[in-house]
């Protein structure tokens, strides 16, 4: 008796919900069998561009689909390069290696449907339909075939087989129909054609099926049944029709099909160029940033094409960075087909299709921003960061490329809004464009350095990524206006001679407070508060933001923020602390130490000793 392997443990799990069919969308197994068909045969061809010795044509090449409703059986044929037995073992045995640690870690929490999308599960999704599947393969230059048969979770074998030439059946015994499913029609040729033409269309080698006609033959006076081998796809690769004559399901299909992804993209650029380099394009922006999209294993790129045929998976050369997120495929009849990777890079050609799909993604995005806000707003929140990144890392560089593609919540206008949105409500007079940061727009709105500003119905910008603050560094300015920080000391709205002689008299005050503030650079009364006591301000650069932000990074040199105590030149407070300046010092240091502590709260920074600021409250309740 033949030994039965188990499949690897996760692979395991994912065929258990192919099995079970948490899926609905069963059909799509076959444009994965014929996908993997297809990628089996690009295989071989770039052999044969390669290899003196492999004399085959892109015509030799096809893939066949073969109905037989008696035995229930469907077969799905490559002449790719084959598999040897131990390909099988490692191909079939265990599931696409990408993403099987993902699989793993996600498998148990999700439920099935994200995971199949996410995934591309391939080959297994084969079980969706089959009670059986044999794999009969012989690789490219091997004389041994192998079969590779499994019914689901419990496992499978290899037995050595015999095939005439090289490459692979996949052989589908179809399930018997059920209550809900009907399985019958995969059987049928109708279904086939029909699913052929929409998810396969644009493969690039026939997929062939022999099928059958009813004709009534008026000589014999009787219906006969016509056989023929048809080309079920049209082998034009989407971004090569009509823009017409593409629906937009089309798009759809192709990309979820190309870029396995289980919900369709937000936006599709199809471009035809002509000029002194020549290309087609499909380009799309995703729905959602794919589960990878913040790790360092996400690679960026699009699938770069010579006349139909691929050059290379992800071509990074032709996305900036800060696009990292566009997918998509190119194909210029202008680059030769076995070009190298190494001059790849520097081809001209290249280098013209890169701007060029650059300005046609920019383009693509401000038509968004300024005719759908809603969908706008939906991709900013998905890849926002990666633009200003995009700025931040080229330490301003490509501002004039990306600055108007930002958005920003807006305490006026109650809404995410662009810098230029902001700039065309400001006078000429206006000089800063204001802004604060902080966990999240409510508590921004809470702040007391914000009361002020609403008051004067100046608007302010609330930056609750921490990383836009950095951005305004790096920016600058914009149109002429500079960044403001409303906690900083450069954002007094108004000149107070008054204020200025109220400090000078409390001087000796504010220094014998700042004996028990160590981590303070100053204590002085402000005019920028108008019901809350205190507040913290900085002086210079860097923000209490930008000090939290830096102090996280790994590896930097821990930086301070020049931090000052502000203290409502109206508040009751204010006497209260000139009272007792004049009869208990020690109070009025335990004073300080309250105050302070509440302004590093609203501030939303930690204390370092909260049972002793608790005391502290309770000994003054308690007088
Ligand atoms: P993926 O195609 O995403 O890698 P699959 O589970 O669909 O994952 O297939 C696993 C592997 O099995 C493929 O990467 C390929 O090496 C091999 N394979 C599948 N179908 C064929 C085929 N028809 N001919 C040759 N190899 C194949």
């Amino acid at each position: 008796m033949m030994k039965t392997k188990q499949f690897k443990a996760e692979s395991k799990k994912l065929l258990d919900l192919m099995i079970n069919s948490i899926y609905t969308n069963k059909e799509i197994f076959l444009r994965e069998l014929i996908s993997n068909a297809s990628d089996a045969i690009d295989k071989l061809y770039y052999k044969s561009l390669t290899d003196e010795n492999v004399k085959l044509n892109h015509k030799d090449f096809e893939i066949t689909i073969k109905l037989d409703k008696d035995n229930r059986t469907l077969t799905i044929s490559d002449n790719g390069i084959g598999m040897t037995d131990t390909e099988l073992e490692d191909n079939l045995g265990t599931i696409a290696k990408s993403g099987s640690q993902v699989f793993k870690e996600t498998a148990d929490k999700k439920k099935g449907i994200d995971i199949i999308g996410q995934f591309g599960v391939g080959f297994y999704s084969a079980f969706m339909v089959s009670d059986e599947v044999k794999v009969c393969s012989r690789a490219y230059g091997s004389d041994k075939a192998y079969t590779w048969t499994s019914t689901g979770i419990d496992g499978y074998n290899i037995t050595e087989s015999s095939k005439e030439t090289h490459g692979t059946d996949i052989i589908l015994k179809i399930k018997e129909n059920t209550e809900d499913e009907d399985y019958d029609k995969y059987l049928e040729e109708y279904t086939i054609k029909s699913l052929v033409k929409k998810y396969s269309d644009y493969i690039t080698y026939p997929i062939k099926m022999t099928t059958h006609h009813e004709h009534y033959n008026e000589d014999e006076k009787k219906n006969e049944v016509h056989e023929e081998v048809e080309t079920l796809n049209s082998m034009i690769p989407i971004w090569k029709k009509n823009k017409n004559s593409v629906k937009e399901e089309d798009y759809d299909n192709f990309y979820c099909e190309k870029f396995s992804d289980y919900e369709k993209a937000m936006c599709t650029i199809h471009i035809n160029a002509e000029g002194l380099v020549s290309y087609k394009g499909l380009l799309f922006i995703p729905n959602h940033a794919p589960y990878d999209y913040y790790t360092k294993e996400y690679e960026k790129g699009l699938q770069l094409y010579s006349n139909g045929v691929l050059i290379t998976d992800k071509c990074k050369e032709l996305l900036p960075d800060y696009y990292s997120f566009v997918k998509g495929v190119i194909d210029t009849p202008d680059l030769e087909l076995n070009i190298s990777r190494e001059t790849l890079q520097q081809t001209r050609v290249l280098k013209t299709i890169a701007k060029n799909v650059e300005s046609k993604i920019k383009k693509e995005l401000e038509t968004m921003l300024n005719e759908d806000r809603e969908k706008y707003e939906q991709f900013f929140n998905n890849f926002g960061i990666q633009l200003k990144y995009g700025i931040y890392n080229s330490y301003g560089m490509n501002k004039d490329k990306l600055q108007d593609l930002l958005l920003f919540y807006s305490s006026k206008e109650k809404k995410m809004v662009t810098l230029k949105e902001y700039v065309s409500r400001l006078s000429e007079d206006d000089k800063n464009i204001y802004y604060i940061t902080g966990e999240t727009v409510d508590k921004i709105d809470m702040m007391p350095q914000v009361e002020q500003f609403k008051d004067k119905d100046i608007e302010v910008l609330y930056l609750t990524s921490y990383f836009d603050e950095f951005v305004f560094q790096v920016l600058n300015e914009y149109e002429g206006k500079k960044f403001v920080n409303v906690s900083s000391d450069k954002a007094v709205l108004e000149d107070d001679t008054k204020l200025e002689e109220m400090n000078k008299d409390a001087k000796d005050m504010f220094s014998l407070m700042k004996e028990s503030l160590t981590d303070i650079a100053d204590i002085r009364f402000t005019s920028r508060l108008k019901n809350h006591p205190v507040c913290l301000t900085t002086e210079g650069e860097l923000s209490t933001n930008m000090e939290k932000t830096i102090n996280l990074m790994p590896d930097t040199e821990k930086v301070n923020a020049k931090l000052v105590l502000e203290i409502n030149k109206n508040h009751p407070i204010v006497n209260k602390l000139k009272e007792l300046y004049a009869s208990d010092k020690d109070e009025l240091k335990e004073y300080a130490k309250v105050l302070y502590a509440q302004a590093r709260l609203i501030e939303g920074l930690s204390i370092e000793n909260p049972t002793e600021l608790s005391n502290m409250i309770c000994n003054i309740l308690s007088k």
